[in-house]
């Protein structure tokens, strides 16, 4: 089967491997669609814990191929997604049931071969049927069911008024999802006026682009936002996520910072206004909810795809992904 892989940071190749075999409890899927996210580009370079050699991908969709002898809930044919995060259900932190938080995790696609294949192995208690979901959106269910933990962690009420910073497809899956958890306004900032137009196509109801944001945002909340969110992942705009929040707000940084990453803040000013500061890992068994989401029409993906291309093009794919000022989401596709 053809892989794409990234070998060593820095490194994009294709390669023909063996088809893997199931074990008992695995089930093998026939990729359809695998999303590149952007930890595949901190995976590129070098900037996030992942194995080498290694086949990326963990946002996929497709066909079961061939089901392990003692998997029952699934046969050939069946059209599924996976949830990557592979939790022991022994440590410590999964008796917790914190299981995103595994101290022996593995992740599909991060310490394990993914989705950017033509075949993918998951674990029977992974994976999820799709339903009639189209492969394109059901390559979503991970990242929004990655949004969804983080909307469950820092549990927004009904009339909140929110911020978010980055209009990229994590922050226009982050608007929506706040809207169906109650806000009652976003607003939402970027660089791309493109991704402006994309989000106000969505549901946003102020954008502004960066340079204007300081003088209109203090005009819009003069005492500021009640859930601030980074969906950028830079550590000056967490710092200045300090500056939009209101008292008793909430700060939540989605966006993944490099690991050496520093952002500073007032500990006075947390005190003072009794701000809460929320970080959300991945995905805790939200993929239910996700694929809900995704069914009901409540949150739209489909706008969300810009760039779709064939595995053949793995590094163009990668290329596009990270540089292309026109991406939203980015897609392998088979036929
Ligand atoms: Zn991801
Ligand atoms: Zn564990």
């Amino acid at each position: 089967m053809l892989t794409g892989q990234i070998s060593a940071p820095g490194q994009i190749l294709l390669s023909n491997i063996d088809i893997p075999e199931p074990g008992p409890k695995d089930i093998l899927i026939k990729v359809r669609r695998a999303g590149i996210c952007g930890t595949d580009i901190h995976i590129l370079h070098g900037s996030y814990p992942a194995q080498y050699p290694l086949i990326p991908g963990h946002e996929f969709s497709g066909t079961i191929e061939m089901v392990g002898t003692s998997v029952t809930r699934f046969q050939p044919g069946d059209r599924v997604t996976a949830d990557p995060n592979i939790a022991c259900n022994r440590c410590e932190n999964c008796q917790k049931n914190q299981i995103n938080q595994c101290l022996d995790w593995q992740g599909i696609g991060i310490t394990r071969a993914g989705g950017f294949a033509d075949y993918v192995i998951a674990p029977e208690g992974n994976v999820y049927p799709i339903g009639s979901i189209s492969f394109e959106e059901g390559a979503f269910i991970e990242p929004l069911a990655c949004v969804i933990w983080g909307i469950q962690t820092i549990r927004p009420t009904i009339g909140d008024r929110t911020l978010i910073f980055g209009a990229g497809p994590m922050g226009c899956l982050i608007m929506q999802s706040l809207k169906a958890a109650g806000a009652t306004e976003v607003t939402i900032v970027d660089r791309l006026p493109s991704r402006l137009k994309k989000a106000a196509s969505l549901g946003a109801d102020h954008t502004l682009l960066t340079e204007e944001a300081p003088s209109v945002l203090k005009n819009l909340a003069p005492h500021g936002f009640d859930i601030v969110t980074d969906a950028t992942g830079s550590p000056s705009v967490v710092e200045s996520c300090f500056q939009y929040v209101r008292a008793r707000g909430k700060v939540w940084l989605f966006g993944v910072c490099t690991p050496d990453a520093k952002a500073s803040f007032s500990p006075y000013e947390v005190f003072r206004k009794d701000l809460s500061i929320f970080g959300s890992y991945a995905v805790n068994r939200t993929f239910n909810e996700s694929i809900e989401l995704l069914r009901s029409g409540t949150v739209k993906v489909r706008p969300l795809l810009s760039h779709t291309l064939p595995l053949e093009d793995f590094a163009a794919a990668m290329r596009v992904a990270e540089h292309d000022p026109k991406r939203m989401k980015v897609q392998l596709y088979w036929d």
